[in-house]
């Protein structure tokens, strides 16, 4: 891209956000998470023609947990279309991502696809599709990532199955008001494995061009969603990306964008660029510290949110 050092502004923001280390905490519910070394950091950002700059550590791999969400939607809508939206809303919550409170009163309804009940609706309907669906979910992160090194890691995934309680009481209660079609061991042993998709941010950039593409595949020939269909799923990100934060993240960055408790997160500029962080320690809400100071920083200094 022409007229602005991005390289330089990248080193500029790790430099200024490496002092923030200390003030978050890894997540620790999932013990398997909580190995991880707390100081680091990666950014990578990709513009559509896949002009690429990255600072940090964006070649190394980690636990997109929650971002992975977005990638089982588009996968649902590219097969179901706007039937998906029959199972999910597509409200913000504004309670944490694991809440159990608003499924009563809303008869097992989940607000919206980016909470771990919508989430898990979700693997159950690629799991009604699919006789594999997590064959199909890594063939599809593969394509649009353009990187077929991406992989579930095993340990994370077990780990999140023996410790998930809160997901299995979402299951269950989701089974209850009959909002789930397959067996509870399958769709959540789907869901702890998608959360599980170990990526690098350099892949998760990628990845999410197809979101900034309006639903193009930038690798392939293969256009997953329509142009109306991506631009819902970015609607969603804007509104329910980051739980009960979704407004600062907008107040703060004004891009649609997902975290995940992994300390990731991804987030598009429709029809320019996509950019990814990646730093583990965790704020109150589950999202990266150093991630979302990272993304203020950017959109403060280019001017490119969507606002
Ligand atoms: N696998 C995590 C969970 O279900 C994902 C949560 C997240 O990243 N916000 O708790």
């Amino acid at each position: 891209m022409t007229g602005f050092d991005y390289q330089n502004l990248l080193v500029d923001i790790a430099t200024e956000v490496e002092r923030l280390y200390g003030q978050g905490k890894v997540a620790a519910y999932i013990p398997e998470l909580e190995n991880i070394d707390p100081k680091q950091f990666a950014m990578t950002l990709t513009f559509l023609d896949q002009d690429k700059y990255s600072t940090g550590v964006s070649q190394q791999r980690f636990s997109i947990q929650s971002i992975s969400k977005v990638f089982t939607l588009m996968l649902a809508v590219s097969e179901i279309g706007e039937k998906v939206y029959q199972r999910v809303g597509v409200e913000p919550s504004g309670d944490p991502f694991n809440s159990l409170v608003q499924l009563e009163h809303e008869k097992g309804l989940p607000r919206n696809p980016f909470i771990n009940a919508g989430a898990i609706v979700v693997s159950d309907v690629l799991l009604s599709i699919y006789d594999d669906p997590l064959k199909q979910l890594l063939n599809f992160v593969h394509d649009i990532s353009g990187s077929d090194q991406v992989y579930f890691d095993k340990a994370v995934a077990k780990s999140e199955q023996l410790t998930g309680h809160r997901n299995y009481a979402l299951a269950n209660f989701l089974k209850s008001f009959d909002r789930i079609e397959n067996p509870i061991e399958d769709v959540l042993d789907v869901y702890f494995h998608q959360c599980a998709l170990a990526m690098t941010c350099e892949e998760l950039s990628a990845a999410f061009l197809l979101l900034a593409n309006h639903g193009k595949s930038v690798f392939s020939s293969n256009a997953y969603l329509t142009p109306s269909q991506a631009k819902r799923i970015n609607s969603i990100m804007q509104t329910c990306g980051f739980y009960d934060q979704a407004g600062e993240f907008t107040f703060r960055v004004g891009l649609p964008g997902k975290s995940g408790v992994g300390g990731g997160i991804a987030a598009i500029k429709p029809g320019e660029f996509s950019i990814a962080v990646w730093s583990p320690e965790l704020n109150q809400y589950g999202n990266s510290v150093l991630g979302m100071k990272a993304l203020e920083l950017f959109t403060t200094a280019t001017g490119k949110s969507i606002f």
